[in-house]
């Protein structure tokens, strides 16, 4: 026999016949139970009151009231869930009252004539079955106590995805009631979940957002593992998460959990306005930009439109910075993106028929870069014109003065234009190349707006041709050298010759040095070019001096690059080494830049070639800018005036008086003076009038080929013969 439960149990016991209600007592007793009685059911309902009974047996006929109305009146007055079981005791294979007995609330039945040993175990059963129900109804009011509690909503699915059932997550204040499908209506408070049951997830939601929780459904019950998605309810204004997880009792039914994240998202955006903001001036930053981009492209290929992309930079903000301080530059930037504001509403920007789709913040098609660069996007262009014209209206914006700190200031801005889809298809390309533009835009005299054409892309492309074609020039033989002659003034006899390098292009023909030394520098190949040019012309002033038996000086042009170079005197020692040549008919061609570049380095460059014996003149001297001083302790043998100054001759007087003033001074400091680019005689009268010492120009001889140079060597040499 099942043991008693551990607490005091009580059964009341209700019949009319007291032999049959001694004999139930005793049963009761046997198993362990306290037993209390009533005679008829009036009694048995004062007792169920009173005597809190755990368990009831009850006789079905009694006098005054039977088992049948007790049983109702007793279930009638029991409140909270709470239910005490009923047993019925009927008549033998009585059916309609055993029908009866559940009808008016019975917990079983037990009928006539009774098995008193069955009984017991019956009572013991019914006890422990009703204590497991109390026991979940406790349960039960605690779980929904704590779903009450908690803001997120539950709901159970089956395998195809219908409510099977739904607790609705609790209102927070102030806030909307989440749940799938939006906000409930509050009039419904208790409807809430049966609105759900027996729905399908597709009727709750809208269908891309039901589609993806099925999806999510579908994976837990094959993988058994936690999934999730994120989404947006737009017309509710709500961003929920929800999670399915396996019920832990079927592997055919989902559990699902909503959760309102709609503040988290709030949040969210506001970081990324906040890294998604230039911290200065409030508009967009780089970021953000190439984002705004980014869609404009995706937007424009599908639309098979065109747009413009604006790089625009401040001409002299690096100055404004240096002399009024970091806080007047920053200020300038604020003011200058501002004004941008202005200029670049959307209405200015957009050609949009339609109208829609604007940003409604203006300013998402401008940002800054950094530092003094701003970029605006003008979407919808219909005619590069119109790109233009903004570009001027910014220019215009930039031209009236900024008073900052009490000053006026003046700043102008250079604008680079690139355009898609003719200029490039990716935004990458698009940014660098407006960005391109404005280089360019700069170079050709600031306050100047360019597109980044084909044109400007051609330029590059042939820039790069030629750095090709220049790396391949000194194998394929196609550089070679001409000499100019240097003459003495009065004699007019050629004391030296200056070699000069060219370049026969295979496709282009001949290239002047102004074209390709530049390039040549920037790329490092002057070094290599500048050796050749010198073993070449101290070779051919080898041949000339074995050919004529005359001392004939030989100028050389050192590009800056190859005078910093650490192996210079090297290369220079071994050329005269290699040919033959005395170093003192060697001489170096330098400009004012290269040698007061860095004074101290200089000084030990100089130091080595004048231990070799080489000379040193400075060339297109007047241009740049040198001390005095530095050139006489740089031992520097002979200045060249430049060009400049000598074309202007004789009328030119204040070029005149420059030129009288150089000579004078450069005897004065013992140094030999050498005028280029004499054109005229008359120059050359001058010239001999200052005292120059020697000359340089068409006048006197074209830059020409080795033989032409020997031949005039050996005419000269019959009329004048070497001194
Ligand atoms: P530069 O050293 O000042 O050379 C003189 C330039 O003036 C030469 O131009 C010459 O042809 C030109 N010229 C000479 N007389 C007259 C004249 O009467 N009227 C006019 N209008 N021009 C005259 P080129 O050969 O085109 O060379 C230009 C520059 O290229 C040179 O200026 C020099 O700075 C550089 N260069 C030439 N060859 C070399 C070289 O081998 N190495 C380096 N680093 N630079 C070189
Ligand atoms: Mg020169
Ligand atoms: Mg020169």
């Amino acid at each position: 026999m099942p043991s008693a439960p551990t607490q005091r149990v009580t059964v009341l016991v209700a019949d009319d016949d007291p032999v049959m209600r001694m004999l139930m007592l005793e049963m009761v007793a046997q198993v362990g139970l306290d037993g209390i009685q009533a005679g008829d059911g009036i009694e048995a309902l004062d007792q169920a009151r009173t005597g809190q009974p755990d368990l009831i047996l009850m006789d079905v006929d009694m006098p005054r009231m039977d088992g049948f109305a007790a049983c109702r009146a007793i279930r009638a007055a029991e409140r909270d869930g709470v239910c005490v079981p009923v047993i019925m005791v009927t008549g033998s294979d009585d059916i309609e009252a055993v029908t009866h007995a559940y009808e008016v609330g019975a917990t079983d039945f037990v009928s006539k004539p009774i098995n008193w040993q069955i009984l017991g175990h019956r009572v013991l059963y019914v006890l422990r079955a009703s204590d497991a129900i109390a026991r979940l109804r406790i349960a039960d009011a605690q779980n929904r106590a704590v779903l009450a509690a908690i803001p997120d909503t539950f709901f159970r699915l089956n395998a195809d995805g219908f409510y099977l059932d739904y607790e609705q997550g609790h209102e927070r204040p102030g806030h909307e009631r989440p749940g799938p499908g939006g906000p409930t209506r509050p009039d419904l408070p208790d409807s809430a979940g049966a609105r759900f049951i027996g729905k399908h997830l597709t009727a709750t939601l809208p269908p891309d957002i039901a589609g993806r929780m099925l999806e999510q459904m579908k994976a837990v019950l094959t993988t058994h593992q936690v999934r999730s998605v994120e989404y947006e309810l737009v017309e509710a204004g709500v961003a929920q998460h929800f999670e399915a997880r396996l019920v832990a009792t079927s592997s055919s039914e989902v559990l699902g959990l909503v959760r309102d994240i709609s503040e988290r998202k709030r949040t969210e955006e506001q970081i990324r306005r906040l890294a998604y903001c230039d911290g200065l001036t409030g508009i967009p930053n780089r970021q953000a930009f190439l984002e705004t981009l980014e869609r404009e492209l995706h937007r424009s290929r599908i639309g098979n439109k065109k747009f413009a992309v604006l790089f625009m930079d401040l001409d002299a903000f690096k100055r404004i910075n240096d002399t009024l301080g970091h806080n007047a530059g920053d200020q300038l930037l604020k003011m200058v993106s501002e004004r941008l504001r202005d200029t670049t509403r959307p209405s200015d920007l957009v050609s949009r028929g339609d109208g829609g789709d604007v940003n409604e913040d203006g300013a998402s098609n401008l940002a800054r870069l950094g530092g003094d660069e701003f970029t605006i996007l003008i979407p919808d262009l219909e005619r590069v014109e119109h790109a233009l014209n903004v570009a001027h209206r910014v220019k215009e914006a930039m031209r009236r003065s900024f008073i900052i700190e009490g000053n006026e200031i003046f700043v102008t801005a250079s604008i680079g234009i690139s355009l898609f889809p003719e200029d490039g298809d990716d935004c990458v390309s698009l940014l660098k190349f407006a960005d391109t533009a404005m280089y360019h835009a700069k170079s050709c005299g600031k306050n100047n707006a360019k597109l980044y054409s084909s044109s400007l892309t051609m330029q590059i492309m042939s820039h790069v041709k030629l750095e090709v074609g220049l790396r391949r020039a000194l194998q394929n033989d196609e550089l070679y050298l001409v000499y100019q002659p240097q003459r003495d003034v009065r004699s007019t006899e050629i004391v030296g010759v200056e070699a000069l390098v060219r370049w026969r292009h295979p496709e282009r023909g001949l290239i002047a040095p102004t074209e390709f030394i530049p390039l040549a520098e920037e790329t490092g190949l002057i070094v290599p070019i500048g050796e050749w040019v010198l073993r070449t012309a101290c070779r051919q002033a080898r041949t000339w001096q074995r050919l004529t038996q005359r001392t004939l000086r030989i100028a050389v042009n050192l590009s800056a690059k190859q005078f910093k170079d650490e192996n210079l005197s090297q290369i220079v020692l071994s050329a005269l080494l290699d040919t033959g040549l005395e170093p003192r008919l060697l001489e170096l061609e330098l400009t004012e830049g290269t040698l007061m570049d860095d004074a101290r380095a200089t000084m030990v460059t100089l130091e080595r070639l004048r231990s070799i014996g080489v000379h040193l003149s400075i060339d297109d001297f007047g241009t740049g800018y040198s001390s005095m001083n530095y050139l006489k302790r740089f031992d520097v043998r002979a200045l060249k005036i430049d060009r400049s100054f000598i074309s202007g001759l004789p009328q030119d007087s204040e070029n005149a008086a420059i030129t009288r003033a150089i000579i004078a001074m450069a005897h004065g400091l013992k140094m030999v003076v050498v005028a280029e680019g004499v054109e005229t005689g008359e120059q050359l009268l001058m010239l001999e009038e200052y005292g120059c010492d020697m000359v340089q120009g068409y006048y006197l001889g074209h830059p020409s080929g080795a033989e032409t140079i020997t031949e005039l060597l050996q005419v000269v040499q019959l009329v004048l013969p070497a001194r």
